[in-house]
C-alpha cells in the first residue's frame, strides 16, 4: 500500500511497528529479569540538570536515538519500585498485562468521562467496581464508587462527598477526627476543602498504633459541648508506617451512635481483604459510609489507578453532579453512569482497563495468592529477626509490614547510640544499590521498615539484605568506640 504523505506528528506503518516492538521488548526485558536492574537512584538536581536539560528542539530527531536516549539517560536514573528489593514506602509490585493494558488505552486514547463517549468503557469500570463492593461486602446494588488517580484523590473525592452529604452548604462548626498515624494525603484533602485548623482533630494512637477510641470519645463529647458539629471520622486500615488497622468495628458504633460519616482509608491494606488474615484484621470495613483502596500498590496495578467505594451511588451524583450545556447530548439515560458526574475529571483516562485484564487473564486466586504470599513472608521475616541477638522487632509483622532495628545485645547501645547505628544501616545499602530499605520514627525511635508486598521478594532477597545490614552494623559500632576511646 503506497504510504500517504506525511501528516504532522505521525510516522508510517513500518515505522510505529518497528518503534512498537523495540518499547515492548524493551518492557519485557524489564519484567524478564527485575533482580538486575540498577533499583535505586542517588542522583541529585545538579546531575539531573547537566544530563537531561536542553532547549526546546525545534526540529525533528530519529525515534530510534530519542528511545535510546531514554533509555540510556532516564530509565538508568530512576527507583525500580518493582523489584524484588525494594522494601520501602508502599512498593508497586506491578505486572504486565496491566502495563500492556495501558499501552492499549493510551493508544486508542479512550475517553472515559461520559457514557456516549465510550459505553464500554463505563461499563468495565462499573465491572471492576463491583467487583470491590463485593470484595468489601459493600451494598452491591446501591453502591457505587470511582476509579481515581491514586489514594490521595480517592481520600479529596471521599471527604468532599462525606461534607456535601452531612453538612450540606453548612460546615464552618463542622470537626472530622483521623489518628495520629492516619496518612497525609487525608490532611492535605482537608486543606484543600478548606476546612480551619480549629475544626481537625487528630486522636493519639495507644501502644500498637491505633486509634485510641477513648480519645476519639472525649474528643466527640467535648466538641458537642463546644458547640461544634463532628461530622467524619477518617480510619485508617492498614496504616502507612506499621499496617495497622484502627478498631473498625468500634469506630462504625461511634459513628451510627453520633450520625457521622465513617471513611476508612485502606489505600494500602484494604487489598489484605482477600487473605484470610487479612479478613480478620479487616472486620468492620464493610460498615464503612467510603472506602479508599489503592489499585496500584497491593492490587499490583502500574500507576496511576486509585479506587473510591460508597454505599450508595447517588452520594457522588449529588456532589459532583453539573450539567453544562455543552454536555447536554452526551448525557444519556440515568442508570448509563457519565463519571464525571461521579468525581472531579472530567476527562479521564481507561484505568479500569487494567484492573479489568489482569484480574480476568490472571484470575483472582492468583492476586489472593501474592496478597497472601506478602504477609506470610512478613511473619517469616520477624521470625528470623527475633531468632538473632542483633535485631529487635519494633512493631511486628502487620498486613506485610514490619518495623525493626538493629540491636545487638551485647553491645548495650544507648538511645541515640542505636538511632545512629539504624540511620547508617539505611543510607549505607542505599549507597551500596543493593536494596531500598528506609528509616521511619515510632514512638521517637529510628526504625527500619520493609513493606513487603511483592510476591517477588523471597526470604533469601531479605536475609541477603539483613546480611549486608549487619556488615554495615559491625563498621559502624568498630568506628564508635575509636571515636569514644
Ligand atoms: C499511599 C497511601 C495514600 C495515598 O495514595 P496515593 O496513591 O499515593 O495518592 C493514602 N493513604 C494511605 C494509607 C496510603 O498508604
Amino acid at each position: 500500500m503506497p504510504e500517504k504523505t506525511h501528516a504532522p506528528l505521525t510516522l508510517t506503518t513500518e515505522e510505529m511497528q518497528q518503534y512498537g516492538y523495540k518499547v515492548v521488548d524493551l518492557i519485557v526485558s524489564h519484567f524478564g529479569d527485575l533482580s538486575s536492574t540498577n533499583i535505586v537512584s542517588l542522583a541529585d538536581r545538579k546531575q539531573m540538570d547537566e544530563l537531561l536539560q536542553q532547549p526546546i528542539p525545534n526540529k525533528p530527531s530519529s525515534p530510534e536515538k530519542v528511545l535510546q536516549d531514554v533509555v540510556d539517560n532516564v530509565l538508568t536514573n530512576v527507583d525500580f519500585l518493582t523489584h524484588p528489593k525494594f522494601y520501602s514506602f508502599v512498593p508497586s509490585p506491578s505486572n504486565f498485562i496491566s502495563a500492556m493494558a495501558d499501552a492499549i488505552a493510551s493508544g486508542f486514547n479512550i475517553f472515559s468521562g461520559g457514557w456516549s463517549t465510550s459505553p464500554a468503557a463505563a461499563e468495565l469500570e462499573i465491572v471492576v467496581i463491583n467487583w470491590f463492593l463485593e470484595m468489601f461486602h459493600f451494598p452491591v446494588v446501591e453502591g457505587g464508587g470511582i476509579l481515581t488517580s491514586g489514594g490521595s484523590m480517592a481520600n479529596l473525592t471521599a471527604l468532599t462527598t462525606a461534607r456535601r452529604i452531612k453538612c450540606k452548604n453548612e460546615y464552618s462548626k463542622a470537626t472530622i477526627y483521623l489518628s495520629d498515624q492516619a496518612h497525609s494525603s487525608n490532611i492535605k484533602a482537608i486543606r484543600v476543602l478548606g476546612f480551619k485548623e480549629r475544626q481537625v482533630r487528630i486522636i493519639p494512637t495507644d501502644m500498637e498504633f491505633k486509634m485510641s477510641l477513648n480519645k476519639l470519645k472525649n474528643a466527640i463529647a467535648k466538641d458537642k459541648l463546644e458547640g461544634y458539629t463532628p461530622f467524619c471520622i477518617i480510619a485508617s486500615a492498614g496504616t502507612t508506617n506499621t499496617g495497622t488497622v484502627d478498631p473498625l468495628e468500634e469506630i462504625a458504633d461511634i459513628c451510627a451512635k453520633e450520625n457521622l460519616w465513617m471513611h476508612v482509608d485502606g489505600a494500602y491494606g484494604g487489598a489484605a481483604i482477600l487473605a484470610d488474615k487479612g479478613k480478620t484484621y479487616l472486620k468492620g470495613i464493610e460498615r464503612a459510609d467510603s472506602l479508599t483502596v489503592d489499585p496500584h500498590k497491593w492490587f499490583f496495578q502500574p500507576y496511576e489507578i486509585g479506587c473510591l467505594l460508597v454505599r450508595n451511588h447517588k452520594w457522588l451524583s449529588k456532589t459532583f453532579s453539573e450539567k453544562p450545556v455543552y454536555l447536554r447530548d452526551i448525557e444519556g439515560n440515568e442508570s448509563e453512569i457519565n463519571f464525571y458526574d461521579h468525581g472531579i475529571q472530567l476527562t479521564r483516562g481507561f484505568r479500569a482497563l487494567k484492573l479489568y485484564m489482569s484480574i480476568k487473564t490472571f484470575g483472582l486466586d492468583q492476586f489472593k495468592e501474592a496478597i497472601q504470599s506478602g504477609i506470610s513472608l512478613t511473619e517469616n521475616v520477624e521470625d528470623f529477626l527475633r531468632k538473632s541477638s542483633k535485631w529487635e522487632v519494633v512493631s511486628p509483622a502487620t498486613l506485610a509490614i514490619i518495623n525493626f532495628r538493629c540491636n545487638p545485645i551485647e553491645q548495650n547501645l544507648t538511645e541515640k547510640e542505636l538511632d545512629a547505628l539504624n540511620q547508617y544501616i539505611s543510607k549505607e545499602i542505599l549507597n551500596s544499590h543493593s536494596a531500598v530499605l528506609v528509616t521511619t520514627i515510632l514512638q521517637d525511635q529510628v526504625v527500619l521498615r520493609m513493606c513487603l508486598i511483592n510476591p517477588r521478594t523471597t526470604l533469601d532477597d531479605i536475609k541477603d539484605t539483613l546480611n549486608s545490614c549487619e556488615k554495615f552494623a559491625t563498621t559502624f559500632i568498630k568506628n564508635m568506640t575509636h571515636e569514644s576511646i
